[in-house]
């Protein structure tokens, strides 16, 4: 049997790039939708890694495969790292990814003169049976700037200038922002480690399925 672990996010746009990011383990990689899993485990941490850890120890308590779990946002430094592990919900619990961009340019705009520097963040954990196993991180850094530019992506994306490339991330393909992303780079940290082989090499995974 194909080896497996699960991906516990609901997002699609995030789900979309960690199937791309991920495709090097050869794995078949399942959502929490596909598996039917309606519970929610509360993200009640304080920092992302700790969010992330949540995640995926609660699920792999429920489920019989190494579970992956992350936690990500935006941290800007002239809003004192806000929006942070609050960055889904910085604009409330219904608001959609332009209210929340909207919240932001005004936040900002009320601070003129501030720094517009600020970084993406991922925190990654893979949990099995119930216990942490690996816990990596990866960070971007770029501007926010004043207009949305670009239709790609999701979230934070059209405001998030990446100087390194001379493009929001919104104007990325996909394959570019999957090259440079705190994705991408917590889960090259992810793909380097010892332990990920071990838990979904395909002997293990078949026990485990
Ligand atoms: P989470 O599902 O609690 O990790 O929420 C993360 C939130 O951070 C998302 O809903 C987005 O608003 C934002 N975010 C995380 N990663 C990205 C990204 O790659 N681009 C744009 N926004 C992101």
């Amino acid at each position: 049997m194909t080896p497996a672990l699960v991906l516990a996010t609901r997002n699609p746009g995030k789900l979309r790039e960690f199937q791309a990011l991920l495709e090097p383990l050869g794995c078949r990689v399942l959502s929490l939708g596909d598996l039917g899993v309606t519970e929610e485990i509360e993200e009640n941490g304080e920092t992302f890694a700790e969010n992330a850890r949540l995640k995926s120890v609660g699920y792999s308590r429920l489920l019989p495969l190494p579970v992956l779990a992350d936690d990500s946002g935006l941290v800007v430094d002239a809003l004192g790292g806000r929006p942070g592990i609050h960055s889904a919900r910085y604009a409330g619990p219904e608001a959609g990814d332009s209210d929340r961009v909207r919240k932001l340019l005004r936040e900002l705009g009320q601070l003129p003169g501030a720094p517009r520097s600020a970084r993406f963040v991922c925190a990654l954990a893979l949990s099995h049976a119930g216990s942490p196993r690996i816990e990596v991180e990866g960070a971007c850094s770029g501007i926010i700037i004043d207009e949305a530019r670009g239709t790609r992506g999701f979230g934070y994306d059209p405001v998030f200038f990446f100087p390194a490339l001379g493009k929001t991330f919104a104007e990325l393909d996909e394959a570019e922002k999957n090259r440079h992303s705190h994705r991408a780079r917590a889960v090259r940290a992810l793909l380097a480690s010892d332990t990920l082989a071990a838990l979904i090499t395909p002997s293990r995974a078949a026990r485990n399925c």
